[in-house]
């Protein structure tokens, strides 16, 4: 595999820390709103990423935090407390307004086919862990208390702005001059480790710690939360652009002060997902999210294939006309798919050639939009229909299209063919739902049944009922 990082600004061969194993953490949603598809970008390149590890033979221990305290609304030590925002926009607790949209993060997460990390921790779990981290911080002298805080003292480091050239580090500087001065700062790159003064006088979430009532700040999280299950050695760290600076270099700094040598080797940036006015971000308030796509018509996996098309190194620019053509392409090629014959034999041969293609792209510094290509060239290549499905339905536990589902009918609505037979199931699925409404559970089976002489089994799931042809 691959993989550009960000640390060496190189395209590098990965190597883990322990052959044959992976360790994998991934900077989770601020969950004071509803993810919008620029931060769904993010996780859906992620996703690949770890299940392109995955097929290529690495075990992954994945790690996610859910950020439910501390991130002001810069990402600096200034502005506005993130999830307090959250809770006075409507009416509600800090910790009600993170069940909420961590929930709602999950569920366009399953939209989307994004597989949930093995670990996933809120930061308000791991509060003992961050005052640990914090003590030893201190002990060793990398931190101070000011103004009842606890700040990093990046004047301890030899390379603080590690992921800068020289250049952009004068200017990185330069840029720090014009933040909110905060007076306690010995340096005006230091950041806040643990806040007790707090700026918020309704500051709801506050704990006991050795330096008084207060709450931690935002990078110490997914410094420990990261240690807590992978340990002090990680091999790969991913998040979106806006992370490398101050956050991913903030975490480098602390993480590196408490363990004393080097933490993690590589690291993975998500380029921006952007609007016709900018970046898209959740502080407009305006954004766009995958319930919006779906009220407009579009199948969730369309924009997973609309991510898929364009390198995750590259600023991609969201547009309606691109989604409709993407739209198109993918209802055509599901459909191409389902005609294909479950017949015959898998011609081994064919299989480890176009399958060797599918690694090589995926291992190219995970090259989606080729790895798309090859699932075409497998349709149009000569070899039979049995070896075609055994090689989209392989590389489907990367991409997660459900490009077989015209074949399963969960996606039967796409086919532009069988609409009638379509019209014709689904009201009877409205007739046995209407049945089992007024308890008439004998009408249901004999429904049941009638459809299954027909050929077509229904399935009751959580997300109501699907139908297939047998
Ligand atoms: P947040 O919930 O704001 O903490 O962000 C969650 C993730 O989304 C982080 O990894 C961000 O770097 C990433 N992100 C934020 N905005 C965008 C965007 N417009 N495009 C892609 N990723 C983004
Ligand atoms: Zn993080």
């Amino acid at each position: 595999m691959k993989i550009f990082n960000t640390l060496t600004r190189n395209v590098e061969e990965f190597v883990p820390n322990v052959e044959g194993k992976v360790s994998m953490y991934t900077c989770g949603p601020t969950v004071y709103h509803f993810a919008h598809i620029g931060n769904l970008r993010s996780y859906i390149m992620e996703d690949v990423l770890e299940k392109s590890f995955r097929y290529l033979g690495y075990d992954v221990k994945r790690v996610m935090n859910i950020t439910d305290v501390g991130h002001l609304s810069s990402d600096a030590d200034t502005g506005e407390d993130k999830m307090l925002k959250g809770a006075k926009r409507e009416h509600k607790t800090v910790m009600e307004i993170a069940k909420f949209y961590t929930d709602a993060f999950f569920e366009d997460c399953k939209k989307l086919n994004i597989k949930r990390p093995d670990v996933v921790e809120p930061a308000t779990n791991c509060i003992t862990e961050f005052i640990h981290m914090i003590e030893v911080l201190l002990e060793k002298g990398y931190a101070y208390q000011a103004g009842e805080n606890i700040y990093f003292d990046t004047s301890k480091l030899k390379d603080y702005y590690v992921f800068s050239s020289q250049s952009e580090k004068e200017l990185m500087v330069g840029v720090r001059d014009d933040v909110e001065e905060d007076t306690n700062k010995r340096n005006k790159s230091d950041f806040v480790l643990w806040f007790t003064k707090s700026k918020f006088d309704n500051q709801e979430l506050k704990w006991e710690s050795p330096w008084g009532l207060g709450y931690p700040g935002w990078h110490i999280e997914c410094s420990c939360i990261s240690m807590k299950h992978l340990g002090e050695y990680m091999d790969i760290h991913c998040g979106g652009v806006d992370n490398i600076f101050p956050h991913h270099t903030n975490e480098i700094a602390q993480s590196e002060a408490y363990v004393g040598h080097k933490w993690c080797n590589y690291w993975f940036h998500v380029h921006h997902l952007n609007d016709k006015s900018g970046k898209m971000s959740k502080s407009k308030g305006d954004f766009l999210t995958v319930s919006l796509l779906e009220s407009k018509g579009y199948n969730p996996l369309v924009y997973r294939m609309f991510c898929l098309q364009s390198h995750y190194r590259k600023p991609l620019e969201f547009s309606y006309e691109v989604m409709d053509n993407v739209a198109a392409a993918y209802n055509k090629l599901v459909k191409k798919i389902a005609e294909l014959k479950d017949e015959g034999n898998v011609d081994d041969a064919k299989f480890a050639e176009y399958d060797a293609r599918f690694k090589d792209a995926v291992g190219n510094d995970l090259n989606t939009s080729m790895a798309i290509t090859v699932v075409y060239d497998v349709l149009r290549a000569d070899m039979n229909d049995k070896t075609k499905l055994s090689l989209i339905q392989s590389f489907d536990k990367v991409l997660s299209l459900d490009l077989l589902s015209g074949k399963s009918g969960k996606n039967a609505e796409n086919e532009e063919t069988d609409e009638e037979l379509t019209a014709y199931v689904l009201s009877k699925i409205e007739e046995r739902k209407a049945a089992k409404k007024e308890k008439d559970f004998a009408k249901a089976d004999a429904i049941r049944n009638e459809l299954l002489e027909q050929g077509i089994v229904l399935e009751d799931t959580r997300e109501g009922v699907r139908w297939r042809k047998m």
